[in-house]
């Protein structure tokens, strides 16, 4: 008998996986989302994020799991990059945090293959996200899908979709650095 295909696939937010449930469904037997992302802050942004997430899972047919909220565990892997630009060290750090705990929880819940929305994000460098996901899953016996989802006309996709189902759009990529460096942008621009 054929062996049963299963992708976790990690997702960051909306509008980074809104485009991309019904591609992954076509490709494998069984797609879970796994929503771990302790970087977004404050908490009701997160759930502001979450709720989208569960609401498009839910419209395709994907089954939905939350990670932990352990933001605090976040806050300290990241407190000596305060100050980083986004695209920096802290990043780097960020999505291997995400990553490697979705690697994981792919690993104890029997899934072959593991992928990220991150690169979703039109600031989001797949070459470095991926070598991330890459390293985690060897390291887990696990295959990692290496993609960079914003390209093939996915991005335009994405967005066309979320307007028409009016799904939330950040401002903000999602800690509070990210947050206050937009705040300062927004006050300059005015
Ligand atoms: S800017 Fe985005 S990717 Fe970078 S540390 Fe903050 S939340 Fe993570």
């Amino acid at each position: 008998m054929k062996e049963k295909k299963r992708l976790l696939f990690h997702v960051c937010c909306g509008p980074c996986s809104i485009a991309l449930f019904e591609e992954l469904k076509e490709q494998f037997d069984e797609v879970v989302a796994y929503f771990y992302n302790p970087n977004i802050h404050p908490e009701e942004e997160y759930e502001r994020r979450k709720k989208e997430v569960e609401l498009l899972c839910e419209e395709a047919g994907v089954s939905f799991v939350e990670g932990p909220y352990d933001s605090e565990n976040w806050f300290a892997l990241t407190k000596d990059l305060k100050e980083e630009r986004e695209g920096g060290s802290r990043c780097g750090l960020c999505f291997d945090m995400r990553v490697k705990r979705a690697v994981e929880y792919a690993r104890e819940h029997g899934f072959d293959t593991v992928a990220t929305s991150i690169t979703s994000g039109r600031n989001k460098r797949a070459d470095v996200i991926n070598p991330i996901g890459l390293t985690h899953a060897m390291e887990q016996g696990l295959v990692f899908l290496e993609a960079d989802w914003k390209k093939g006309g996915r991005q335009e996709k994405g967005i066309a979709m979320g307007k028409e189902k009016g799904v939330y759009r950040q401002d903000y990529c999602g800690c509070v650095y990210s947050r206050i460096a937009r705040e300062k942008q927004k006050n300059n621009d005015s």
